[in-house]
């Protein structure tokens, strides 16, 4: 089984493309040999519990860390307080961080163990957005960079989610550099162009990544 670490800055393409592989793969041949995991979603999933109904080990850690003003009296996290908290302090974010960071990969790596089972499938990719500030790079047989010049990022951002582009360099500005990202990739996708050429270049990637999991 081959394992691709897709990385990218805010904005880059990452859903685009995942969306795209899914989209290729299952106009395949072998529709099944592709799964995509998602670090974001699984971080997502982890503080969508209740205190109340038996919390698991994210909602257990947040409550300890931030206290109960954090959540709703149905015993949910408070999403607008948990961002005001961390855009208003970066030991916060910090905090946070560290305690969802290690639940998430654990989550990765059960779930890439369980699929190793599965014989059909041989190729999984895995989106994490912050793959280099978590120094997890390692883990994986291939990095996959997706990348576009800063100025695009800040203008498909601004148009998507309607913020200020103070704010987009902010995020950027806290993302590890463009050039480092793209020092440690094995793969680099250009997304400067239209979706059409995305396409082309995500159909001849899944192609090649299908020769490298025969080889394995
Ligand atoms: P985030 O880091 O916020 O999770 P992302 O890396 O997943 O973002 P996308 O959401 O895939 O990035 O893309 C950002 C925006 O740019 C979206 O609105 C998307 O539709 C648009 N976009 C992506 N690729 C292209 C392209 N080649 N041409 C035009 N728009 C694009």
């Amino acid at each position: 089984m081959l394992t691709i670490a897709l990385t990218g800055g805010i904005g880059s393409g990452k859903t685009a493309v995942t969306d795209l592989f899914q989209e290729i793969a299952a106009q395949s041949e072998h529709p099944e040999c592709l799964t995509i995991i998602d670090a974001d979603t699984i971080a997502r999933e982890l503080l969508a519990g209740s205190l109340k109904e038996s919390p698991n080990d994210a909602i257990k850690a947040v409550h300890q860390m931030f206290g109960p003003e954090l959540f709703t009296s149905a015993g949910q996290i408070d999403r607008t307080q948990l961002r005001s908290l961390i855009f208003s302090s970066k030991t916060r974010k910090q905090q946070l961080e560290s305690l969802l960071h290690p639940l998430v990969y654990q989550k990765i790596d059960s779930t890439i163990t369980a699929l190793a089972q599965q014989t059909t499938n041989t190729i999984v990719i895995i989106s994490i957005p912050l793959l280099f500030e978590t120094n997890t790079e390692n883990q994986f047989d291939r990095i996959l960079v997706v990348d576009i010049p800063v100025e695009l990022q800040i203008a498909r951002i601004s148009q998507r989610d309607h913020c200020s582009s103070s704010l987009i360099n902010k995020i950027i500005n806290s993302q590890v550099d463009r050039q480092s990202r793209l020092d440690h990739a094995d793969d680099i996708i250009d997304n400067s162009g239209t979706l059409e050429e995305l396409h082309l270049k995500v159909a001849s990637l899944f192609q090649y990544y299908c020769s490298l999991a025969h080889k394995n």
